[in-house]
């Protein structure tokens, strides 16, 4: 596992007195090698086969301590369940989401960031971050 990410966590856990255990840190381990905007039934399905004792209210409990501790980011993409990214050390990125086969695109656009902080700056908001998701159908999905 990579030791920065792990750093993060235990450090994260000390401060709020929580215990870090081996099933945490097996949540921990599966998110970062799984592939990117897991679910938390998801995640659980892969921790299980090697902690069959773990309970999903485990993983939803963990899940929620690495987007606490800013590791994870946990994304919403209306469809009834919530979604988790590495956000630890990654660029920031948008997402298209198609409606019909539920495959998730990532994107940057420089203009569109560029926008946003325009907008903010002319309703004199400050912008400590933003979310953008596009909604549609994607190539294939569209033959
Ligand atoms: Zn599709
Ligand atoms: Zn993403």
């Amino acid at each position: 596992m990579s030791n920065k990410e792990q750093e993060v966590l235990e450090k994260y856990i000390s401060q709020h007195n929580l215990k870090i255990t081996k099933q945490r840190r097996a949540v921990l381990e599966a998110f970062l090698n799984c592939e990117d905007h897991v679910s938390a039934e998801e995640l659980y399905k892969i921790v299980s086969a090697k902690e069959p004792k773990i309970g999903l209210a485990t993983v939803y409990r963990t899940l929620s301590l690495l987007t606490e501790s800013g590791l994870a980011a946990e994304l919403d993409f209306g469809d009834g369940q919530k979604r988790y990214e590495m956000n630890y050390a990654h660029e920031h990125h948008d997402h298209m989401i198609c409606t019909e086969c539920g495959k998730i695109i990532e994107f940057h656009n420089e203009v569109i960031e560029k926008l946003q902080e325009e907008v903010a700056q002319k309703n004199g908001f400050k912008m400590t971050s933003h979310k953008l998701d596009l909604f549609g159908i994607c190539k294939e999905c569209q033959q």
